[in-house]
């Protein structure tokens, strides 16, 4: 049985205050058994995010690692610090830093290991661009992030990862992919899992969608049988939206 996890991810809002005023109003409500609950913050917030989910089952992810334990990469983190703080999840190669920052395959992949070496799960964005649908490559491109993402890394680890299927036109458009059309590309994601792991790891790896997922369309895409919970930007940053996002997701 895969446990669904939600993980929300911030991107580049809030205040230290603002995020810490969040956790009070969600601790104890966006805890339901059976459901993961990872708030994934920008890195400032963290140190005061581990003390505030203190007795509490949520868990804290970053939104970024450096692929180095330490060194001369101004402005970077590390895995090193990231583990130091209790910080258990990290999103790698998101669309946003794909297409911002300059992530390819080759870094997201150099990540992924960094992550692991910390202790670190990554939660791994996979997905194509609005272009990439319209030719029917959707498949083609998440075969071919998926496959460089778990380059060189082992069946124990594969099945610990997380998989956020990320449809870029889906992302914050307030236009979701359809729950069936996830479903599928998810089942097909899987797959690609499996040919490279074998089966007892792509059925314990858990895969996420991602894209404009909010609490009137959560339920839907979790009564998919792929489905392991949701990747969610904007419907993540309010307490009320947050916790019904965890409830909808038992
Ligand atoms: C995301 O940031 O990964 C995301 C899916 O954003 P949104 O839910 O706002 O589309």
């Amino acid at each position: 049985m895969r446990v669904p996890i939600i993980a929300g991810n911030w991107k580049m809002f809030k205040t230290v205050g603002e995020a810490a005023g969040f956790v009070r109003e969600v601790k104890g409500k966006a805890e339901v058994d059976g459901v993961e609950s990872v708030i994934c913050a920008p890195f400032i917030h963290l140190p005061v995010l581990a003390e505030a989910v203190k007795g509490s089952s949520l868990k804290l992810g970053a939104q970024n690692l450096h692929w180095a334990d330490s060194g001369a990469y101004t402005g970077e983190i590390s895995g090193v610090m990231l583990q130091d703080l209790g910080v258990r999840y990290v999103i790698i190669g998101h669309s946003e830093r794909r297409a911002y920052f300059a992530e390819t395959d080759e870094t997201v992949n150099a990540k992924m290991h960094a992550a692991f070496k910390h202790g670190l799960t990554p939660i791994v964005c996979v997905g194509e661009k609005l272009e990439q649908r319209e030719a029917g490559q959707t498949k083609e491109v998440c075969r071919i992030q998926t496959g460089a993402a778990f380059k060189g890394l082992d069946g124990a680890q594969a099945a610990m990862a997380v998989i956020a299927y990320e449809p870029i036109w889906a992302i914050g458009t307030g236009k979701s992919s359809t729950a069936t059309d996830a479903n599928e590309v998810i089942g097909y994601i899987r797959q690609v899992v499996e040919a490279m792991f074998g089966s007892a790891v792509s059925a314990k790896i858990r895969i996420q969608y991602g894209g404009s997922v909010k609490p009137e369309n959560i339920r839907e895409f979790m009564r998919q049988p792929e489905i392991d919970g949701a990747l969610v930007g904007g419907a993540s940053l309010e307490p009320g939206s947050y916790i019904q996002l965890v409830e909808g997701a038992r």
